[in-house]
């Protein structure tokens, strides 16, 4: 960690107070800063680190700074309105941890790079419990000789370094990891709440759904890896079998008066698939409706 004694840490909130503490723990020389003076304090009093009085302060001298801040428009702020981008050193690595839009993403690295400073994005997945035990998974996109440097940072905050390409792409692959969840979430509670509506118990449906639809049953492990980049297509269930059970959850739910935005989009989708594809093609060729629409193949 020759090249990168000097950590700054700005944003010392429910993830950066540990994923900090993580890097005090194992030697890096740290100055911290958050709006919040007693959040800064609390925490440089707990492990030995130095507290900043402003975002500006913590650029002088530091070789790394880490951003953990709610939002792109906030590190845009620290960056440019708070003066810390004048304060960095050409050569010094600016990184941001946080959930950001990566348009902005790329708009700050070309700014920084007109100054000599170098940009990372690079992103969590796991919250504040696997920031706790440092093992967040960490994608990371910039360029390889700036991850390289800050690799012993990421190791001392994470399990495992998911490198994603150009600056951006680590926060392109964060939201859509995000957006995954989130729509798998909502699935999910529809799904179930039709299942109580008929009487089911919800422990059972929940523990028959964790074995049915994760781990091999995922349609990331079951569908997507062998038979779509394949392009092998062939998992043997034709598209207009799965068009039925869709509907049959969303007849099922409209007769007992539940909820179903979710189920008939879904419907919708998979009847308009049908059609344009061929309903008795094997149901992973689904994708070609995206590829078709989007203009790009997966
Ligand atoms: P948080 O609100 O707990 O922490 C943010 C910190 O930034 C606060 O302490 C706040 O005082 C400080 N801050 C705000 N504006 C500031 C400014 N102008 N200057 C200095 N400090 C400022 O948020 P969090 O939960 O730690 O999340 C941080 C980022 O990590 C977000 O982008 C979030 O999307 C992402 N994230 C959160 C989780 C999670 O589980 N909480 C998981 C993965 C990623």
């Amino acid at each position: 960690m020759d090249n990168i004694r000097n950590i700054g840490f700005i944003g010392i909130g429910n993830m950066g107070t540990p994923m900090a503490g993580q890097l005090a723990r194992k030697g890096f020389n740290l100055t911290v800063y958050d709006r919040q003076a007693a959040t800064a304090n609390a925490f440089a009093r707990e492990h030995g680190a130095r507290v900043a009085r402003s975002a500006a302060e913590v650029g002088a001298g530091a070789d790394v700074v880490i951003f953990m801040l709610p939002s792109d428009q906030v590190v845009r702020q620290v960056l440019f309105d708070d003066g810390l981008a004048t304060q960095l050193a050409p050569g010094s690595i600016a990184i941001d941890m946080g959930t950001s839009a990566p348009a902005v993403t790329r708009s700050i690295s070309a700014e920084l790079a007109a100054l000599g400073i170098g940009y990372l994005d690079a992103p969590v997945m796991g919250g504040v419990v696997f920031a706790q035990d440092a093992s967040l998974d960490i994608m990371v996109s910039g360029d390889d000789a700036s991850i390289e440097r800050c690799r012993p940072l990421f190791d001392a905050m994470g399990r495992k370094l998911w490198p994603c390409g150009d600056i951006g792409s680590a926060h392109v692959l964060k939201a859509m990891t995000n957006y995954i969840n989130a729509c798998a979430l909502i699935n999910t509670l529809e799904a179930m709440t039709i299942g109580r509506k008929f009487g089911l118990d919800s422990k059972v449906m929940a523990e028959a759904i964790d074995v049915m639809c994760n781990g091999r049953q995922h349609p990331v492990v079951k569908k997507i890896i062998p038979h779509v980049l394949t392009q092998k297509f062939g998992t043997g269930m034709a598209m207009q079998l799965i068009a039925k059970d869709v509907k049959i959850a969303v007849d099922s739910a409209h007769s007992v008066g539940a909820a179903v935005p979710l189920g008939e989009a879904t419907e919708q989708l998979w009847r308009a698939a049908c059609e344009q594809i061929g309903g008795s093609r094997d149901h992973s060729e689904i994708v070609k409706y995206w590829e078709t629409a989007s203009g790009v193949q997966l």
